[in-house]
C-alpha cells in the first residue's frame, strides 16, 4: 500500500468542508495506519471509525480533523486529551502544536485503560512524538500538574464536561466534548466548543457525532 497517496486521498475528500487547513497538514503528516492495529491497516485511509482493542475505536479522519479546527490550537500550545485510545488524534495535535518553534507546545493524554495507554506510549515513542505525555488515569481529574492548558479535548463522550477540565484550561482556552447521554451502547451525542471566558463560558453546538462513553468518574 502506498501509504502517502493514500492519506493525499483521504486529505482530499476533506477539502471543501470547514476543515482548518493546518489540520489538513496534520492528517497528511500522520501515518495512521501505524495506529491501526494488524488486519485493519488497510482500511486505515477509509473516512470511517475503527477498532482498537479493548472494545475501543479510533475515530473517523473527518471526526478528528473537525474537532482540531475546531479546538483552534496554535504552535507553542500546551492541550489537554482525555482519552489517548492508540495515540493517533494526539499525533495530529502534537503536530499542530510543534510548529518550527523551539518553545513547541505539548499534548497531556490521560488514558483509563493501562494496556491502551501503554501501547500507545510505545507507538509514539517509536515514532518520534516526543511531545506527546500518556498517563493513565480518570479523565473526570484532568491532568493538574501541567494545567493551565491553552485547549483541552475529550474523545470519549460524557453527559457532562468534567468540570476539573473546564478548570484547568485558562482563559480564552476552548474545550470540544462529545455530549451526551449513553443510551444503549452510543447515546445521542453533540460535539460541543466550551470558550472559558473570564466572567463565564461560552457554548456552541457543532452537531451530531457518536463516541464511545466515558468510563469512570464518581461511584464508579
Ligand atoms: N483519541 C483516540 C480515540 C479514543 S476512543 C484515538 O485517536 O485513538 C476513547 C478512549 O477514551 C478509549 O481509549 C477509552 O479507554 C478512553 N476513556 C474512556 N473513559 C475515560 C476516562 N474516564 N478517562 C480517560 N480515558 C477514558
Amino acid at each position: 500500500m502506498d501509504t502517502e497517496a493514500a492519506r493525499e486521498r483521504m486529505v482530499d475528500r476533506l477539502r471543501g468542508r470547514e476543515i482548518d487547513p493546518a489540520a489538513l497538514d496534520a492528517l497528511r503528516t500522520v501515518p495512521r495506519h501505524e495506529f491501526v492495529p494488524g488486519r485493519d491497516a488497510g482500511a486505515a485511509y477509509a473516512d470511517r471509525p475503527l477498532p482498537i482493542g479493548g472494545d475501543q475505536t479510533i475515530s473517523a479522519p473527518s471526526v478528528v480533523a473537525l474537532m482540531c479546527s475546531l479546538l483552534a490550537v496554535a504552535p507553542g500550545d500546551d492541550v489537554l486529551e482525555i482519552g489517548t485510545g492508540c495515540g493517533y488524534h494526539a499525533a495530529v495535535t502534537a503536530e499542530l502544536v510543534a510548529g518550527d518553534r523551539a518553545d513547541a507546545g505539548g499534548v497531556y493524554s490521560v488514558e483509563y485503560d493501562p494496556e491502551l495507554a501503554a501501547a500507545a506510549r510505545d507507538r509514539l515513542s517509536r515514532l518520534g512524538y516526543d511531545a506527546v505525555h500518556v498517563r493513565v488515569g480518570d479523565g473526570h481529574e484532568g491532568w493538574s500538574e501541567h494545567a493551565p492548558y491553552d485547549a483541552a479535548y475529550l474523545t470519549c463522550a460524557t453527559p457532562e464536561i468534567p468540570e476539573a477540565v473546564v478548570d484547568q484550561v485558562r482563559a480564552g482556552g476552548r474545550v470540544v466534548a462529545p455530549v451526551g447521554d449513553a443510551v444503549g451502547r452510543f447515546g445521542g451525542q453533540r460535539l460541543v466548543r466550551l470558550t472559558v471566558g473570564e466572567d463565564g463560558i461560552e457554548r456552541e453546538d457543532h452537531g451530531g457525532v457518536r463516541f464511545v462513553p466515558m468510563r469512570g468518574g464518581e461511584g464508579d
